[in-house]
């Protein structure tokens, strides 16, 4: 996936706001933050979207979740944040790698579900 902008970041090929890093996962910061905290939980594996796993993701997709309340926890989040993994045209995805958004550190806005 070569034209990958997420497969990039991930890469080291263009400049990340980095939050952690290991063999399998990447967080960086939003560029366009909707909160004080806002960074994203990517696999390095390219995968288009959640619709796309299958059981090969099952290990770094555990990884994912594990990480978003570690990574909050160290950007200081101790009131709680949000998670949102966007799916697919309908489901408001516009970047077509898997991510997983964590997003806190102010009021959010309700719940649509
Ligand atoms: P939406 O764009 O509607 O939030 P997504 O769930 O696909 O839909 O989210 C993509 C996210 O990626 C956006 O929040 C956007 O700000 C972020 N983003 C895009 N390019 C970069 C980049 N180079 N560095 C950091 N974040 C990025």
């Amino acid at each position: 996936m070569t034209d990958c902008i997420f497969c990039k970041l991930a890469a080291g090929e263009i400049p990340a706001n980095k939050v952690y890093e290991d063999d399998d996962v990447f967080a960086f910061h939003d560029i366009h933050p909707v909160a004080p905290v806002h960074f994203l939980i990517i696999p390095k594996r390219h995968v288009d979207s959640l619709a796309h796993t299958d059981e090969s993701h099952q290990t770094v997709l555990g990884r994912m979740l594990l990480l978003a309340p570690r990574l909050a926890a160290e950007l200081g989040l101790t009131e709680g944040f949000r998670t949102i993994i966007n799916t697919g045209a309908g489901g408001g995805q516009t970047f077509f790698h898997l991510h997983l958004h964590v997003i806190g550190g102010a009021p959010l806005s309700p719940n649509i579900v």
